[in-house]
């Protein structure tokens, strides 16, 4: 049982802020491809290629390069670009208890597998995304959850350590390294569940009703 209030929150990105679905991708780029959407989307998240990506092995030029190779893609690499990041839906309820934690003046850091095109689309596309104290990326670390050294990634930006931190995340294998390191850590299954448990950990009043 962990009794000390957090310092810091820490945020998975892939459906706890943002829901995601490369199928959109596939849909928008398999109509210039010699695959269907079904074998274009199997291309994409399938893949070791995303592993790759998502580690830092491949740039996205590479990995444009190796989609156009698997999948026979001919449009161009900004269409592209504009695709792979156009996969995105904000969970406003998981948004909104971030900016609530951020009014308690505590660090927040988004803690995410993921790779350059979404980044700089979410960026560009999402202003919340641009309020987080700090940023740890797989594929800027060069490994992704849940090896341990992006886990010492999060402890070295944040300052923080152990009960420290309070992390939340949709993947229970993540949220069981994060429990190996003695982080608070919320595994995120429904909206509800976690928004009420964070406010009861870090005492934040109950929202007013409209
Ligand atoms: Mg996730």
């Amino acid at each position: 049982m962990n009794s000390i209030a957090p310092k810091a929150v820490v945020f998975d990105l892939g459906k706890v802020l943002l829901d995601f679905n490369y199928a959109r991708a596939a849909r928008a780029m398999a109509p210039l491809s010699r695959v269907d959407e079904d074998a274009f989307r199997l291309a994409l998240d399938q893949s070791p290629l995303l592993m790759r990506f998502e580690t830092g092995h491949l740039t996205p030029q590479e990995m444009f390069d190796e989609v156009v190779r698997t999948t026979g893609y001919r449009g161009e690499f900004a269409a592209f670009a504009a695709a792979f990041g156009d996969i995105f839906t904000e969970i406003p309820e998981m948004i909104d208890l971030h900016a609530s934690i951020q009014a308690t003046g505590r660090p927040t850091y988004i803690f995410s597998n993921t790779n350059g095109l979404a980044v700089e689309y979410i960026h560009r596309r999402y202003p919340f995304f641009r309020t987080f104290s700090g940023y740890v990326y797989s594929h800027e670390v060069r490994c992704m959850k849940p090896q341990p050294d992006i886990y010492a990634a999060v402890e070295k930006m944040s300052g923080c350590r152990g009960a420290e931190l309070l992390y939340i995340d949709d993947r229970e294998e993540n949220v069981l390294a994060g429990v190996g390191r003695t982080w608070q850590v919320i595994h995120h299954v429904s909206v509800p569940t976690t928004v009420a448990t964070v406010r009861q950990r870090l005492g934040l009043p109950h929202p007013t009703s409209p």
